[in-house]
C-alpha cells in the first residue's frame, strides 16, 4: 500500500542546473495530492510518469511565484484534454483572484469545476479530510503569509488472524466487530480477548512539507516523528545573512528542525542557483542530520509500514 513522495522541482526562486521551481506530489493508497505548482509543473508530470487526471487536490503553502507559476498552464492543459473531475486547491487569501484575472482576461475556459479554499496560514488546524488521510497546515515563518503541510494517514483497523476462525468457531459476520475492538464470546460463555484474535495494525505513516521558512523551532511540535520530512535549505551556512534576508533556511537549520523534531527521513530542497548541485548543503545537513536525502527533481521516497 503506497505512500510516495516525488519530487517535481527542487529549485529556489528561478529555474537553475536542471532544476524547477517547486512542486511535489504524494501519492497515498492510490490517491495524488500535488504540493505547490512551480513553473514547468506540467512537463513535470509528463517527464516523470504521474497520471495527471489523478491529481484532484493541491495544497499551496504561498504566493511567491516560484510556487504558483506553473498553476495557469497545468489547468488549461486540464481543460485541452477534456478534465471534467473538479479540482480542488487549498491556498492562502489572493490565488482565487490571480487565477480568475488570468483565465478571464486569457479568455481560458476551463471544462471542470475549480474549487479554490483559503486557508490561515496562522494556525496549526485540519483543513482537509477523507477516508484515509488528515492534511493540517502548518505555519511557516517568511515574507509572505506561509504554511506547510502535515499529511498523516488515518490509524488502519488491527488484522483479523484467520486460524482463529476455526479454533474457535467464529462466524465471519463477527469479524468486522472483532477488528473494531470486540472481543469474542464462545457458546460456553468463555470470553476470547480481542487482543488474541487479531494483530495491531501498523502505526500511520506521515509526511510534513515545510517550504518556503527561515529557521522556525515552533514547527517541532507538529513535526514530531513524521516519517518525512521536507524542509527547504536554499544555502549553506556560508550564505546565512542571505538566508535570513530572504527569510530561508540553511541546510544545517533544517537540519536543526529535523534532529529536535526526531523525525525519520530528512529531505532537503528549495536550491538557490547559486549552487550548480546539491552537494554542499546535502554534505553540510548530513553533519546534523545523518538521514538526510537531496530531493532533487524525479526522486521518489518511499515509506513502508513500520512494523
Ligand atoms: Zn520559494
Ligand atoms: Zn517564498
Amino acid at each position: 500500500v503506497k505512500f510516495e513522495l516525488t519530487i517535481l522541482g527542487s529549485a529556489a526562486a528561478t529555474p537553475a542546473y536542471g532544476r524547477f521551481p517547486s512542486s511535489q506530489v504524494l501519492n497515498i493508497q492510490d490517491q495524488w495530492f500535488m504540493i505547490d505548482c512551480g513553473e514547468g509543473t506540467q512537463m513535470r508530470l509528463t517527464d516523470f510518469h504521474i497520471p495527471r487526471n489523478r491529481i484532484n487536490f493541491l495544497f499551496v503553502s504561498h504566493l511567491h511565484g516560484d510556487h504558483i507559476f506553473g498553476l495557469v498552464g497545468m489547468l488549461t492543459s486540464m481543460s485541452l484534454v477534456g478534465r471534467t473531475q473538479a479540482f480542488t486547491i487549498y491556498a492562502p487569501e489572493g490565488l482565487a483572484e490571480i487565477l480568475e484575472v488570468t483565465l478571464r482576461i486569457s479568455q481560458s475556459h476551463l471544462t471542470f469545476p475549480l474549487h479554490v479554499h483559503v486557508i490561515d496560514t496562522t494556525e496549526h488546524k485540519a483543513i482537509f479530510e477523507n477516508e484515509i488521510l488528515t492534511v493540517y497546515t502548518i505555519p511557516l515563518k517568511h515574507s509572505v503569509p506561509t504554511c506547510g503541510f502535515l499529511f498523516k494517514e488515518k490509524p488502519l483497523l488491527p488484522n483479523f488472524i484467520k486460524e482463529k476462525i476455526s479454533e474457535y468457531n467464529i462466524p465471519v459476520a463477527q469479524i468486522p466487530l472483532i477488528k473494531f475492538g470486540a472481543d469474542f464470546v464462545n457458546e460456553d460463555g468463555t470470553i476470547i480477548p480481542h487482543s488474541e484474535l487479531t494483530i495491531p495494525a501498523p502505526p500511520p505513516r506521515s509526511f510534513a512539507y515545510c517550504s518556503d521558512t527561515m529557521y522556525f523551532p515552533e514547527i517541532v511540535p507538529h513535526i514530531e516523528d513524521v516519517d518525512i520530512l521536507y524542509h527547504e535549505a536554499t544555502f549553506t551556512t556560508e550564505q546565512l545573512e542571505n538566508a535570513a534576508f530572504g527569510m530561508h533556511s540553511t541546510a544545517t537549520q533544517a537540519a536543526q528542525i529535523a534532529l529536535a523534531a526526531k523525525v525519520k527521513m530528512l529531505v532537503i530542497g528549495h536550491i538557490s542557483a547559486r549552487y550548480p548541485d546539491a552537494e554542499a548543503t546535502l554534505a553540510e545537513a548530513q553533519k546534523t542530520f545523518k538521514t538526510t536525502f537531496s530531493g532533487l527533481d524525479g526522486t521518489t521516497f518511499s515509506v513502508p509500514y513500520r512494523r
